[in-house]
């Protein structure tokens, strides 16, 4: 019998399309390479034995705000959000540096002399954010509903971090707490539309926080199979689709791969434009990242005091440094002092490590496909703000771009953006289009985070591409 649907992949965006299909009655498989589902939202004991490392996503802001896991009720699945009392730091030299707390009031007093400045941002955005979250967490090309709203968060987020922060603050602190966030764009900090991704962060921050999931990020991929399961949908693992003719009959496909891998699959179609083919394989990588799993027998020795209480620390000192840094990695070279993010779970979650020992999840930013060690540099960005850690090091696990890639083939050269944001890009990732899942031949589809609104685990690519062809192809 014919199936409604196939699903390729079973990372986040792959169960959640599969998952919207499944609750609308329709029957759909779903098609894994690897062994495991989940990919790079999985939790694996990489150091020593219960020690639960999360391989790729670590820390959830998407997640809590995402509709489609609003939608799915994930936690009646056994899905437990646990907030850090600190969300996150970003330290300087000389145990100085900045913290956001969930409270605004409370970041921004700390801020001292940027106290109002950040307050005033902030308080705009976390308004409005309610307007323009649906259009944020979705194409950029569609109508939004609230036209005002998103137009002015729209507009305070064109400017490049470095311009805005030198018009807004005065400090050091607040300077680098934005360009921190603004990083996670993973571009240079002086190009427009980096400002988007700080606000976005911060307006998380101070709405539903930058929780984490309790046991590790697997535990969100366990409770999406099990609604998944629980709707009547399969799960197939150990099996990777290397054209789609290996697929069974389908009125739909969705492909949760990257753009690039989407034109390798749909070449020997008939009817798919060159043109589209073109497009799908030339989007450009984003850079790369090289992460280290530790085992560790105390938590992080951070100098700053608030960072030894924070879920998310990012080490990249003042705005000029990340600047630096991200300039260098986007240009093909490694800086001296990466970028680097640490997440720090074991904090307020026990279940992740023996009672008494903690784990750490660190990575920094390195040129796409980069092969040369860069644990030293990396090592030596978290000695700088925490001084004697490695005594503290039982075992550690470090994955390079290209241990990512032959673990998740959605992770070309470490690149953990389904593209690079840069440009034009932003916009036409992969189509420019306000449906830019449709990959042309009828019932085909395309739903990884090369897709809007991107990285991050919130399911939103697979919910909006399984939600086109419900309409599209179902009706
Ligand atoms: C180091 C790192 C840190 C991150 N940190 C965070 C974070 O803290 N918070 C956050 O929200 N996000 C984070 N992310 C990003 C987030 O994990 C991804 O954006 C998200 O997992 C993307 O989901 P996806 O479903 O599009 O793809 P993936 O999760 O990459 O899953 C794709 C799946 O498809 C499978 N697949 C690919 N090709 C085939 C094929 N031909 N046949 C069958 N199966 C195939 C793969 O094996 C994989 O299981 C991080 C990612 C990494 C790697």
């Amino acid at each position: 019998m014919e199936l409604d649907a196939v699903v390729v992949g079973s990372g986040p965006n792959g169960l959640a399309a599969a998952l919207t299909l499944a609750r609308a009655g329709k029957s759909v498989t779903v098609f894994e390479a690897e062994a495991t589902i989940g990919g790079a939202a999985r939790t694996v004991e990489t150091t020593l034995p219960s020690y639960k490392h999360d391989l790729g996503a670590a820390v959830h802001p998407f997640a809590v705000a995402s509709p489609a896991f609003h939608e799915f009720q994930l936690e009646s699945y056994g899905l437990e959000w646990l907030h850090h009392q600190v969300v996150a730091t970003h330290p300087l030299d000389h145990g100085k540096g900045a913290t956001l707390y969930r409270d605004m009031g409370l970041t921004a007093a700390g801020l001292g002399p940027d106290s109002v400045a950040y307050r005033k941002l902030l308080t705009s955005l976390t308004t409005d954010w309610p307007k323009f979250k649906n259009h944020s967490l979705g194409p950029l090309l569609r109508m939004p509903a609230d036209l005002f709203p998103t137009i002015r968060s729209g507009l305070l987020g064109v400017l490049p971090a470095t311009t805005l922060t030198t018009k807004l603050f005065k400090t050091a602190e607040a300077r680098a707490l934005f360009a921190g966030c603004a990083a996670h764009a993973y571009l240079p900090v002086n190009r427009f539309f980096t400002s988007a991704f700080g606000n976005i962060f911060l307006t998380l921050a101070h709405t539903t926080g930058w929780p984490i999931a309790k046991g590790g990020s697997q535990s969100v991929i366990n409770a999406l199979q099990l609604a998944l399961e629980d709707h009547g949908g399969k799960i197939i693992t150990n099996h990777r689709i290397e054209k789609l003719a290996d697929l069974p009959s389908s009125k739909v496909r969705i492909l949760d791969v990257t753009s690039h891998a989407a034109g390798k699959l749909l070449e020997p179609i008939h009817g798919v434009s060159a043109r589209r083919l073109k497009r799908l394989k030339n989007i450009k990588p984003g850079p790369g990242a090289w992460k280290i799993d530790y085992a560790l027998s105390a938590p992080l020795p951070f100098t700053h005091e608030p960072s030894r209480r924070a879920g998310t620390v990012h080490l990249g000192g003042t705005i000029e440094e990340i600047l630096h840094a991200d300039t260098a990695v986007c240009a093909g070279q490694m800086p001296n002092q990466p970028f680097v993010i640490v997440s720090q779970p074991t904090i307020i979650d026990d279940s992740r490590s023996p009672p008494g020992n903690h784990i750490a999840w660190v990575y920094g930013h390195v040129p796409t496909g980069w092969d040369e060690d860069a644990t030293p540099l990396i090592e030596a960005q978290l000695e700088r703000f925490a001084p004697g850690f490695k005594k503290l090091v039982l075992a550690r696990n470090v994955h390079t771009p290209s241990d990512f890639y032959n673990q998740n083939a959605n992770l070309y050269g470490g690149d953990i953006t389904g593209g690079s944001v840069a440009g034009v890009q932003l916009i036409r990732r992969p189509f420019l289009s306000p449906d830019p899942y449709k990959l042309g031949p009828k019932g085909h589809y395309i739903c990884s985070s090369s897709t809007p609104p991107g990285a991050g685990v919130h399911g939103m690519c697979g919910w909006h591409a399984a939600t086109l062809a419900l309409r599209e192809d179902f009706r």
